[in-house]
């Protein structure tokens, strides 16, 4: 094994677990033989099973994006609870500390091109989306603060990460938007969130560098709404990066 790198499927023990906001959990893992990780790039994903021989879930593989800073000792995953979902539903109810997983290496091509530090970066989710896009936040982050965040959710009572975000956008300077498309009574605009709505073509012209490189993930109708969006404010495609979480 080099660098932490494996072929296959390596074995991963879950060291903590703990709610990110209601229907959400981030999972921690650690290599079982006590050796390095591969350290990811964000925006890449862990493609794994359930170390079990119950036949309902053993070989079943699913892939979760890798939601920290990237390093060599320790993964976490943060997980949106799917009614029905076979492994999400899993994850939440029947993974427990000390548990194992069997994962293949991180991959994925949803990745920041870095020859292009100088071009502002507008990374823009929706839902549980965050997790690449907060991985690539605290990456890019720790090098340059030309970057807009957006983050579009329902409302307060699902708003993962809003903390850590918060602290990353204060602390560099980076402009950090929060979009609530269906606010409690008691959420308060331009305390608790920025817009109300969806993140529309008419915020984008007005309020975004259309000369920046675009990253985005959610569900599939909110990243075809704002892929059309850009296209039709003038950004070119090759500007435009997007990440389906669809297993088909
Ligand atoms: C590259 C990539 C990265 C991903 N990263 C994450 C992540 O960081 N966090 C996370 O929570 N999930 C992520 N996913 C989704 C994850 O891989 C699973 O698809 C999801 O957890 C559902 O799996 P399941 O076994 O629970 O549901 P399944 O048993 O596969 O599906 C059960 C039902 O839910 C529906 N369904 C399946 N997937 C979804 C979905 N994503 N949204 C809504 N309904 C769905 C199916 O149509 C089906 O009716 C990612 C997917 C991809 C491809």
């Amino acid at each position: 094994m080099i660098n932490g790198t494996w072929n296959g499927f390596r074995e991963l023990v879950l060291v903590d677990k703990s709610e990110v906001c209601p229907g959400i959990i981030s999972f921690y893992f650690k290599s079982k033989d006590g050796g390095k990780l591969a350290k990811h790039t964000a925006g890449q994903f862990l493609p794994f099973k359930i170390k079990t021989d119950n036949p309902k879930y053993k070989d079943v593989i699913r892939t979760y994006s890798l939601s920290m800073f990237p390093n060599d000792e320790l993964y976490r995953i943060s997980v949106k609870k799917i009614d029905g979902g076979l492994i999400s539903t899993y994850l939440h109810e029947n993974l427990n500390i000390g548990d194992s997983i069997e994962a293949m290496i991180p991959t994925g091509l949803f990745t920041i091109n870095n020859g292009s530090k100088n071009i502002p970066l507008v990374l823009i989710s929706a839902g549980i989306g965050i997790t690449p896009l907060l991985s690539m936040l605290y990456e890019e982050s720790a090098t340059r603060n030309n970057i807009q965040f957006i983050q579009a959710v329902q409302n307060s009572s699902i708003h993962p990460f809003k903390e850590d975000i918060d602290a990353i956008a204060k602390s560099r300077g980076i402009k950090n938007t929060i979009f609530y498309s269906n606010p409690l009574e008691n959420d308060k605009l331009g305390i608790d969130y920025d817009y109300t709505g969806y993140v529309s073509k008419e915020y984008l012209k007005d309020n975004v560098d259309l000369n920046s490189d675009f990253y985005f993930c959610g569900p599939p109708p909110f990243m075809k709404a704002l892929e059309n969006s850009l296209l039709e404010l003038g950004v070119p495609s090759d500007r435009i990066h997007y990440e389906l979480f669809s297993n088909n």
